[in-house]
């Protein structure tokens, strides 16, 4: 009923409300299973404490702060934003603190976090003497202090300047602002975490950890101490758990765990945990008008494509073969079946994207709708 009045209201009501059995959400609606969901938190959690390792999880992959306050009960250490704007809901929140994994590079940007930096500790990547010298005049104007991390490449060939002297070279000129303090060295290795065998993630990770090193002795030759090497996600922080030169891993999709991260080599060391898929679009089969065809009602605009298809959860002989916006066409193989009506899971191939097109998260545990969870980063992207 309070459903039907937020439509009359034109408002975008939940897919469904605390207490429904799951044959109620509307679809396609985007399900979190609470027990998979809490032991993959649970398993993070210990490993990290085990090790002696910081755990800042990445927030963009959920953009969820309900989801971010059961991560912080549960030990974590601060958080990874990739934007700046992700970064308002958890101050707002008290999650704190807060690293921004990414350079900010505009104004824009940079006055926002320079607010955030008045109310919540905040810390930043940079990887150029020009964006640092315009973080140190903004902080200076606001008043407030920035730790800014040097970001190294690590080995992705992405953002980050390179390993040893010249990264050193841009620590020397953080430490030399009156409002900016180095916070460290950021080397994330995002290439390695979906790199299948294990042994190859592995030569990766060995490659990011002699880029570190390189760094921590040219930072000690400059007379400067490394209060944090950072980096590590899904795929690879048992890696830099041992390494012994990473001092905080920040891992984002291990809570909900993807199709892709699933078809990763799983890693048979003793003690590693073994994450399970969390996170679901669920879809109802809205057409089966021939014997080897049907359509169900998430495409393009309920979860995110460029990793694959979605596997169908417990119909081995359903795939999804492709979406249109609104649609997904299944081929039954093998004599399945399907009819009208059927609900059906799909593992999304990516959580990050899928997450960011909902509005709401159901929580469910046993067949009951839980908690419905605003997604309130979700078109944060600047
Ligand atoms: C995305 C990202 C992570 C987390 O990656 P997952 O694969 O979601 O665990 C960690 N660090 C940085 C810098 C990232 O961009």
């Amino acid at each position: 009923m309070s459903r039907l009045d937020a439509f009359s209201r034109g408002e975008v009501p939940p897919p469904a409300a605390p207490g429904d059995p799951i044959e109620r959400v509307d679809t396609p609606a985007l399900i979190v299973e609470l027990d998979a969901f809490e032991a993959n938190l649970a398993a993070m959690a210990a490993f990290a404490a085990r090790h002696g390792v910081h755990l800042t999880p990445h927030f963009k992959a959920h953009k969820t702060p309900a989801i971010a306050k059961r991560q912080k009960a549960l030990g974590a250490a601060g958080f990874c934003v990739q934007k700046v704007s992700e970064a308002a809901p958890l101050v707002a929140a008290g999650l704190t603190p807060i690293l921004v994994t990414n350079e900010l590079v505009g104004d824009a940007k940079i006055e926002l976090l320079c607010a955030l930096a008045a109310r919540a500790p905040m810390s930043v990547c940079a990887d150029n003497a020009t964006n640092i010298a315009a973080l140190a005049a903004a902080a200076a104007a606001r008043g407030v202090t920035l730790a800014v991390l040097v970001e190294v490449d690590a080995g992705s060939g992405r953002c980050g300047v390179a390993p040893g002297q010249p990264a050193a070279d841009l620590a020397t000129l953080v430490a030399a602002q009156s409002h900016l303090r180095f916070g460290g060295i950021q080397a994330y290795h995002g290439k390695a975490q979906h790199v299948r065998e294990v042994l190859y993630r592995k030569t990766m990770i060995d490659q990011a950890v002699v880029a570190v090193r390189a760094t921590t002795a040219a930072l000690a030759s400059a007379g400067l101490a490394c209060p944090r090497v950072a980096g590590g996600g899904t795929g690879s922080f048992f890696l830099e758990c041992a390494s012994g030169v990473y001092t905080e891993i920040q891992p984002g999709s291990y809570a909900l765990f993807d199709r892709d991260y699933s078809d990763n080599e799983p890693v048979t060391e003793p003690g590693v945990p073994q994450f399970q898929n969390a996170l679901f679009v669920l879809a109802t089969v809205m057409s089966a008008t021939r014997p080897e065809h049907a359509v169900c009602d998430a495409g393009l605009k309920s979860m995110s494509f460029e990793s694959g298809m979605p596997r169908v959860r417990g119909r081995p002989g359903i795939q999804y073969r492709g979406p249109s916006d609104e649609h997904g066409v299944l081929a039954l193989l093998d004599g399945a079946k399907v009819a009208v009506g059927d609900r059906l899971h799909l593992i999304p191939g990516h959580v990050d994207p899928t997450v960011n097109l909902h509005d709401w998260i159901v929580a469910t545990r046993s067949g009951r709708v839980e908690e419905v969870w605003p997604v309130v980063a979700r078109g944060m992207v600047f």
